[in-house]
């Protein structure tokens, strides 16, 4: 999650994802052009060029389709709502426009498993005090994720093992597993590690913009501990032993280096993207997608606009005019204000979120293409066996294509448009976060022994 509100409309997506297939057939129908970041790495089979230009546009499409009908696919982050979620007041078991991850659009795009996030925000000091409200506020958020559960048996499943996804997957249900961004509400308990595994926690996002106790954010400029702090280095040991997979999105590059050196088992960046094509802070460098892949571990891509391409002028005045409408203030702002101006805001927060997005569909500067640009370069780097997709859906991610889990197969076809083989597509939908989850589980039993 990387901006906190309420989660965007996602109306019409039955529309969209008509009208995205559709424009993307009229844009592409000329000859499959290599592209050359593939050429570049021989690491994985592609569609030999004969085959893919005696294909026609609609034989591809079909191919795309079987293929993501096929596959296991999994989202490694997706924000819920809030204490509200998977209530009368927010239903993920219907075509919820509140929502672009619920339990129809999933299964509409072919989506079989997805992390949802216990996100905890981070405004509280590092003391007891503040470790105390925002472990109550997680443990509200695990009981969310649970009533889900209940209220939808027949249409999802908990999933807390790796296995359990693929079960879950050919029952036809949709496989729902439980992850938690920001480590800060572990406070300084160790034990609470196993209270969170106990409730069905499979990874932590060690922070989220702010540094914690666990170790420092990618988000401020000053360090705090200088990567992991001590207490950071025995949770990533506990969490090797009870089988946690650590998240590095969000952590420093610090941090990072000093967790692949503490880490027993691979490691996952459960929403980022590549550096290299926009540098923001977080997305990873090349040299830390190498030293992923040497790890182990797995980059999942996320679909937020601004991590994935540099906005133009145009729109940032364009959000700078609606604020100023609503007379609001910037959300770097908005988190400095006391709680009570918060709280009298928030309505026009929500509203500006909305404009936001509508704006954002009009000037579509990210689309599907820079998505799986950022898919391409992490390949190139890290290698096909470590690189997925983690949208961060109702945290900020969605953009015009790949707006909701509804429009999942766009991300396929323009995948086997670009001479992806059905065994590396398979890889990036979920093969890969899959096989960093049995490895994590792995070390875990090996630990234990
Ligand atoms: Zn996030």
């Amino acid at each position: 999650m990387s901006l906190r509100m309420k989660p965007l409309v996602a109306a019409a997506a039955i529309l969209v994802v008509a009208v995205v297939l559709s424009c993307s057939v009229k844009q592409h129908s000329g000859p499959l052009l290599k592209n050359s970041a593939l050429e570049e790495a021989p690491d994985f089979q592609t569609v030999s060029k004969d085959e893919a230009e005696a294909e026609t546009e609609a034989d591809l499409l079909a191919r795309a389709k079987r293929i993501h009908d096929d596959a296991v696919t999994m989202d490694s982050h997706v924000d819920i709502t809030g204490e509200d979620y998977a209530s009368e007041k927010v239903d993920p078991g219907i075509d919820n426009p509140e929502l672009r991850c619920d339990l129809v659009k999933m299964k509409r795009g072919g989506l079989d498993g997805v992390f949802l996030a216990v996100y905890v925000g981070q405004r509280g000091g590092l003391d007891k005090a503040g470790y105390k409200k925002v472990h109550d506020i997680a443990l509200k958020r695990f009981q969310a994720i649970h009533r889900l559960f209940e209220m939808h048996p027949a249409k999802c499943e908990h999933a807390v093992t790796a296995d359990d996804v693929v079960r879950i997957a050919k029952t036809g249900k949709r496989a729902i597993a439980i992850g938690v961004e920001n480590g800060y509400p572990v406070g300084d308990e160790i034990a609470n590690l196993e209270r969170f595994y106990d409730l069905g926690a499979r990874y932590i996002t060690l922070s989220h913009s702010r540094h914690n106790q666990i170790c420092d954010s990618s988000g401020p400029e000053e360090p705090m501990h200088n990567g992991l702090s001590a207490f950071g280095k025995q949770v990533v040991a506990e969490m090797n032993r009870l089988g946690m997979i650590c998240d590095a999105s969000h952590i420093s590059e610090k941090s990072f280096y000093d967790l692949l050196q503490v880490s027993k088992a691979p490691i996952m960046a459960s929403h980022s993207g590549c550096s290299a094509l926009n540098p923001h802070d977080r997305n990873l460098t090349d040299d830390q997608l190498r030293a992923l892949k040497k790890n182990g571990g797995v980059i999942q891509i996320v679909a937020l606009d601004s991590f994935l391409k540099k906005e133009p002028q145009a729109f940032l005045d364009a959000l700078a005019a609606a604020r100023a409408e609503l007379g609001i203030p910037t959300w770097e702002e908005f988190y400095k204000l006391p709680e009570n101006e918060r709280k009298a805001l928030r309505g026009k927060m929500e509203q500006y979120w909305k404009r936001r997005n509508t704006i954002k569909n009009e000037f579509a500067y990210v689309t599907v293409k820079d998505f799986v640009n950022h898919i391409d370069h992490a390949v190139k780097i890290a290698g096909i066996d470590h690189v997925g997709i983690g949208t961060d859906f109702d945290g900020g991610g969605g953009i015009p294509g790949f707006d909701n889990h509804g429009e999942a197969l766009n991300v396929t076809v323009e995948l086997v448009r670009r001479g992806y083989s059905e065994e590396a597509i398979k890889k990036i939908w979920g093969g890969n976060l899959l096989r960093v989850w049995r490895e994590v589980e792995q070390v875990a039993s090996d630990l234990n022994r």
